[in-house]
C-alpha cells in the first residue's frame, strides 16, 4: 500500500523508512487538526505493524485485511466512553493489563489511543509506566489535536508526527484522483477549508447532498405536473453513480412521506403510499447491480402511474 496522505513529505519519508527497516518506534504521537488524516495515518502504521506480507502494509494479507476492516485482534482502540469527555484512568489500567497478553496472530499488539489529549494527569501517569517498560511486543499510537495537553514525560517517550494540510495542488490532486467532484467545487472547498482535505470532503459531500435533495424535490413537483421529461431530467444528477442513486432514493422517500403527511390532494394518498412501497423495492434493487438508467426509467413510469 502506498502512503495514504497528501503532502506531509517529511512524515511520509520517516514512516516509510522505519517500516522498511523494520524499526517502527514503540510509541508514536500523531498530532494535527481534525481532517488532516490522523486516523488514516494511524491505520496505515497499525496495519504495517501487524502485516505478515513482504512489503508492509501489503494490503492483501489476512492481517492487513482484518486491520482495514477494523477487526484485527491485535489492534485495540481506546477512546472516551460514550457520553464521556475524557479517557478514564480505569480504561488506561485495563489497557495496561492487556499489554501483558501475547499477540493473537501478529508479531506485536498495537494500542491506538484516540483523543489522547483528553487523558487527565492521572491517566497519563498510569500510561507512562507501560510506555517506559512495555511488558511485551507492543506499540502505542496516540492521536491528539495537539500534544500540548500531554505531559512532557509522555511526549519524551514518543516519536511525534505533526500533520499539516498539504499544498493546494497536492490537496487538489488527492481529491480529484479519489473522488468525482467537479473541479470548481473542489477548488472552492479547499479554499474555504484552507487545504484541510477532511474538511473539504465534508463540504463537498454536503453540497452533493444538497443537490440530490433538490433533485428529489424537483422530481416530486414534476410528478405533480405529470411531466415525464421533467421527472427524467430531475434524476440526471443521481444517475452518475450507485452512491448518488442511493442518496436520491432516500431523499425521494423523505419527500414522498412528507407529502403523505400533508394529506395530498390532486392524487390519492392510497396511490402515493403504493408509490412509496414501490420506491422501497426499487431502492433494494440498487444492491443487485441493476442498470441505473433502466432503474430510473422504471421509477418515472411508476411515478406516472401514481399521478395518472
Ligand atoms: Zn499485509
Amino acid at each position: 500500500m502506498s502512503f495514504p496522505l497528501a503532502g506531509n513529505k517529511n512524515i511520509q519519508q520517516s514512516v516509510t523508512n522505519s517500516i522498511k527497516e523494520n524499526r517502527l518506534p514503540h510509541a508514536i504521537i500523531i498530532e494535527g487538526d481534525l481532517g488532516t488524516g490522523r486516523h488514516t495515518l494511524a491505520g496505515f502504521i497499525a496495519a504495517a505493524a501487524v502485516c505478515g506480507g513482504a512489503n508492509p502494509p501489503c494490503g492483501i494479507c489476512k492481517d492487513c485485511r482484518m486491520a482495514s476492516g477494523g477487526n484485527h485482534p491485535d489492534i485495540t482502540v481506546t477512546a472516551p466512553d460514550e457520553g464521556k469527555k475524557n479517557i478514564a484512568v480505569a480504561q488506561i489500567r485495563q489497557l495496561k493489563g492487556e499489554t501483558a497478553i501475547k499477540p493473537h496472530q501478529a508479531e506485536r499488539r498495537v494500542f491506538i489511543i484516540d483523543f489522547a489529549d483528553t487523558m487527565n494527569v492521572q491517566s497519563q501517569n498510569a500510561l507512562l509506566k507501560v510506555l517506559e517498560e512495555p511488558p511485551g511486543p507492543v506499540m502505542f499510537i496516540l492521536i491528539a489535536e495537539t500534544k500540548a495537553a500531554l505531559l512532557e514525560t509522555v511526549i519524551s517517550r514518543c516519536v511525534v508526527l505533526t500533520l499539516n494540510p498539504p499544498e493546494t495542488d497536492e490537496a487538489f490532486n488527492y481529491i480529484s484522483q479519489n473522488h468525482s467532484f467537479p473541479t470548481e467545487d473542489i477548488k472552492a472547498a479547499l479554499e474555504s477549508s484552507q487545504n484541510n482535505i477532511g474538511k473539504a470532503l465534508l463540504l463537498l459531500a454536503g453540497s452533493e447532498d444538497d443537490k440530490i435533495s433538490l433533485a428529489a424535490k424537483s422530481f416530486v413537483s414534476e410528478m405533480q405536473k405529470r411531466n415525464l421529461w421533467g421527472m427524467l431530467s430531475a434524476t440526471a444528477t443521481a444517475e452518475k453513480s450507485r452512491l448518488e442513486a442511493d442518496r436520491f432514493f432516500k431523499a425521494l422517500k423523505l419527500e414522498i412521506s412528507e407529502n403523505l403527511r400533508k394529506k395530498p390532494h390532486g392524487h390519492s394518498a392510497q396511490a402515493l403510499s403504493k408509490f412509496y412501497t414501490e420506491l422501497c423495492g426499487l431502492e433494494k434493487s440498487l444492491a443487485l447491480n441493476i442498470n441505473l438508467s433502466l432503474l430510473f426509467c422504471t421509477l418515472v413510469s411508476k411515478a406516472a402511474e401514481t399521478v395518472k
